[in-house]
């Protein structure tokens, strides 16, 4: 016999709330929030992963806590906001061989990136369910009212700018996978960034009043542009030779020459990167690079926003990149 509800609540998830005072130890129906600082807002997102669909079933607990937390994370930083604590919702199969260790490793996760992050579990349940492992996490974080980064404020004349490298973690489900075959180090550092990405906390925040507009890219990157660009009413041009690849990524483009198409596609249109994209005047191009650099975070131009409609990817010879009109990312 198993523990029960509130034995693995005061076990497993109520250490998690020490630090949050509002969320009284988890020992009440709901928290309270703090008063947000003077001219700030709550910030709220949340994300659902599912076994199966989100992260595969056999992956390790730690892990799919850590990265169910940095989706949050990210969506926060997207909006500019300070992370601030969260709320977590898990259904966990009756037939679980050992809940007890899968929640003890998933407990462990949580810690490991409540202290990276600064924040606090303020409340959650947990339920049995028929089906895969479910979890849902509600993230809250605060940012200067008004100061909120929308996806709604690009501008003709801006440029374009992405964090950190793009498709990584695109090749990293195709290595996880067995799509695709790279070196074995090359296969370790891509399924890592897979498997946990680095939500922007820092950066997001940093961008405050210095984006016009900006998102994270979750869905890839081609497809989460064209929502800047439908929601600002304008047009996104990306320079495919300006997006920024990390080693691994580069050598899998280069390494096969019928394949360097389908590579390259696959990395401006996979997902999971969890950069921000955001656009910003080009009078700002030295406070956007002095902010990244105090964030500890490379940025890039990869374009600029111009007149008209949707997304057009350049190559090197000037002409769109074809092929990618059915970019984004599909569950696997
Ligand atoms: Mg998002």
């Amino acid at each position: 016999m198993g523990l029960g509800e509130f034995e693995r609540i005061d076990r497993f998830f109520a250490p998690l709330s020490q630090g949050a005072g509002g969320a009284f130890g988890l020992t009440d129906d709901a928290a309270l929030l703090p008063e947000a600082a003077d001219g700030s807002a709550w910030v709220v997102t949340v994300d659902a992963l599912v076994a199966g669909v989100h992260f595969l079933p056999d992956d390790p607990p730690d892990l799919v806590a850590r990265k169910a937390l940095r989706v949050n994370l990210s969506d926060l930083a997207a909006m500019g906001a300070v992370p601030y604590g969260y709320t977590l919702a898990l259904a966990l199969p009756k037939g679980l061989p050992d809940p007890e260790s899968w929640l003890e490793g998933f407990a462990r996760g949580l810690r490991a990136d409540q202290d990276r992050y600064g924040i606090h579990l303020l409340g959650g349940d947990s339920v049995s369910t028929p089906g895969p492992v479910t979890l849902s996490i509600t993230a809250f974080g605060s940012v200067a009212r008004g100061g909120e980064l929308r996806r709604s404020g690009a501008s003709v004349g801006d440029d374009l700018w992405v964090s950190g490298t793009i498709g990584d973690a695109a090749l990293g489900l195709g290595v996880l996978q067995g799509t695709l075959r790279v070196s074995a180090a090359d296969a370790e550092i891509l399924a890592d960034r897979y498997r946990l990405p680095e939500p922007r906390v820092a950066l997001g925040p940093a961008l405050v009043g210095l984006a016009t507009a900006g998102l994270d890219v979750s869905d890839g990157l081609v497809q989460d542009a064209g929502h800047i660009a439908e929601r600002s009413g304008v047009a996104l041009r990306i320079e495919a030779a300006a997006v920024p690849l990390s080693p691994a990524v580069r050598r899998c483009i280069d390494s096969s020459d019928p394949l360097r198409h389908d590579a390259l596609s696959g990395v401006l249109t996979g997902g999971d990167d969890y950069e921000l994209l955001f656009a910003a005047p080009p009078a700002s191009r030295d406070r956007v690079s002095e902010a990244a650099a105090a964030a500890g975070v490379q940025v890039t131009r990869i374009g600029r926003v111009e007149d008209g409609r949707g997304v057009r990817v350049m190559a090197e010879d000037g002409r769109p990149l074809q092929g990618l009109e059915r970019g984004g990312w599909n569950h696997f």
